[in-house]
């Protein structure tokens, strides 16, 4: 399926007002999209978010794959939860990708949403176009090489561009930037993507302030020193760290956790399924309380 192709399929399945002729390219690339996305955590929780959590906890929702969306009070945070075929790897469902592009039910009023890096299995850019139109009070953070992806839909299809909704982060390898509003507080961290073939990949973490709780998202970063010794994330007392697999089993991983990170709790990210049933004993070894999210919208309150 070509890119213009694609673009035209999703923006009438993401539109919010329905498109009455359907061709037959459409159709196609509808069924394309439909069996690209099947997943087999594909178990949506139908009941909706009603009520915030209790003052000083965070509830965090497990979309798939490394995205969570993290509510507080009034403040609603998406972390690359929207994307439209993550390949190998955990996908939101169709619906929920839907849900999530026209800002309905459990994805109502989010304020901003942040994208660690470009990858297929974080990110796509159309559906997020898409989002942006369809959610103008929401306020995309990125850094730099997810942009220029962006920008590659937004030249096909310039009608979609919401600049005044986009905060790009633009920081040297290794750099930081600190963003706050109300009620919400996050620092940057432009981190090298793990694994020699990505060595050119900048992945934003995020150490994340609100409902009284500290948690980061390390996106997919390697376990290099130069990835966190900056930082100085050992002082800052994380309630909750978003890990992803690799990290945990490899012993350079769990070194950096243990020297640079300290976090009270660890939470499983970008997980292969199959391969934790193998490997959770061994992890718990090292972590005891680590927690994994085994179904597509399950819910805990930290
Ligand atoms: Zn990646």
């Amino acid at each position: 399926m070509n890119e213009s192709v694609q673009l035209q399929a999703i923006k009438n399945l993401y539109t919010k007002t329905n498109p009455i002729i359907m061709n037959r390219t459409y159709i196609l690339s509808f069924f394309l999209i439909i069996a690209s996305s099947l997943s087999a955590q594909d178990m949506l929780n139908e009941s909706p978010l009603i009520s915030p959590p209790p003052a000083g906890r965070v509830e965090v929702t497990y979309i798939a794959n490394s995205g969570f969306m993290f509510t507080a009070g009034n403040t609603r945070v998406l972390i690359d939860a929207l994307y439209l075929d993550g390949d190998i790897w955990e996908t939101p469902s169709k619906k929920l990708q839907k849900a999530m592009t026209t800002g309905s039910a459990p994805f109502k009023n989010i304020n901003y949403f942040l994208v660690s890096h470009y990858h297929d299995d974080h990110f796509n850019a159309t559906l997020m176009s898409r989002y942006l139109v369809n959610n103008p009070k929401t306020t995309l953070i990125t850094n730099m090489q997810t942009d220029s992806v962006m920008k590659r839909i937004l030249k096909q299809d310039p009608e979609l561009k919401r600049p005044d909704q986009m905060k790009i982060i633009d920081l040297p390898m290794f750099g930081s930037e600190t963003f706050e509003a109300d009620q919400f507080k996050v620092k940057f961290l432009a981190q090298r993507h793990m694994g020699k073939d990505d060595y050119k990949v900048q992945s934003l973490g995020f150490l994340i302030e609100m409902g009284g709780k500290k948690m980061i998202h390390i996106g997919d970063a390697g376990w290099e020193d130069e990835n966190f010794v900056g930082y100085k994330l050992q002082d800052e007392n994380i309630d909750v760290a978003f890990i992803h697999y690799w990290f945990l089993l490899d012993c350079e991983g769990r070194r950096i956790i243990e020297n640079y990170i300290k976090p009270k709790k660890i939470v499983i990210t970008h997980i292969p399924y199959d391969e934790l049933r193998r490997n959770y004993k061994r992890i718990k070894e090292y972590y005891p309380d680590v927690e994994v999210f085994l179904n597509h919208m399950d819910k805990k309150i930290y």
